[in-house]
């Protein structure tokens, strides 16, 4: 079985310090805590930044300013997320792959939030990824549900993405596919044989839906994004997350991969062919 693909998705869109103080919010906060998710075996920084006011962002500046104080600090894969809650046009989503990093989320299709529509119509989907292929920035596609990933077959058929595709399924997100365990074996039998592939387990599903998929030869994404617990009535800190994620896979037979592991594994565009 490959080496273990931990991603940390430290800050997302929605806890505040008002709900857990753990939570990373500015670009200094960010680098130091991907610094030390690193240092607990995290191979990918998953990255959403926030305004003043802690609301989501879709300033580049604020995205370059996390990636100014990582330079020369990390070996970690810089993945930005696309996602559309600071912002759901083209432009607005699209601005930040300027940057360059090596990878950027994908949503290849619409699904309903708890409280709102996560609206991503297939002009805009395609638009993304052409220009995460002109780019040479690799797509994470994320999976809310089965028909995401016959789209994102469907983007690589029609030439807007290249193989081999990586896939995180998102589970346990109400409106999404439910957490369950027979859920992500058709998912992961749904994926071409090059497909890679990684699970955000949403809320008390981090934990059991990650051990899951560290013994089925899949990856984890782990972080306060999509879970801030530890364990019931005990706040997270996002490393505190990630080495609880690296030991359990050291425990069960499962090495960890370091981030240029990850690259090879993710089959990502060596540094000097990119520009
Ligand atoms: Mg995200």
């Amino acid at each position: 079985m490959e080496k273990l693909i931990i991603t940390a998705a430290p800050t997302g869109s929605l806890p505040r310090k008002s709900k857990t103080p753990h939570v990373p919010i500015t670009p200094q906060e960010i680098a130091d805590c991907a610094l030390r998710c690193e240092d607990a075996g995290a191979s990918i920084l998953h990255i959403h930044v926030r305004d003043e006011q802690e609301n989501p962002s879709d300033d580049p500046e604020r995205f370059a300013a996390v990636f100014e104080k990582l330079k020369g600090r990390t070996e970690l894969i810089l993945q930005i997320s696309t996602g559309g809650r600071a912002g759901t046009d083209l432009e607005s989503r699209a601005k930040r792959l300027q940057l360059r990093p090596e990878m950027a989320s994908l949503t290849t299709g619409s699904v309903n939030f708890p409280t709102s529509a996560y609206v991503n119509p297939p002009d805009l989907v395609e638009a993304l990824a052409a220009e995460m292929k002109r780019l040479h920035i690799k797509p994470e596609m994320e999976i809310f549900d089965l028909s995401m990933i016959e789209n994102a077959l469907q983007l690589q058929k029609l030439g807007f993405a290249v193989a081999p595709l990586h896939f995180n399924f998102v589970m346990g997100l109400r409106g999404a596919m439910p957490a369950r365990v027979e859920h992500l074996v058709h998912c992961r039998s749904c994926l071409p044989v090059d497909g890679t592939w990684t699970v955000s387990g949403i809320g008390r599903a981090q934990l059991p839906l990650g051990v899951h998929a560290l013994l089925m030869g899949g990856n984890v994404r782990v972080g306060l994004e999509d879970n801030i617990y530890f364990q019931k009535g005990e706040l997270a800190t996002n490393q505190m997350l990630v080495k609880r994620m690296a030991d359990l896979s050291r425990m069960l037979g499962r090495k960890v991969a370091t981030p240029n592991e990850a690259r090879h594994i993710l089959s990502l565009v060596d540094k000097d062919s990119r520009s």
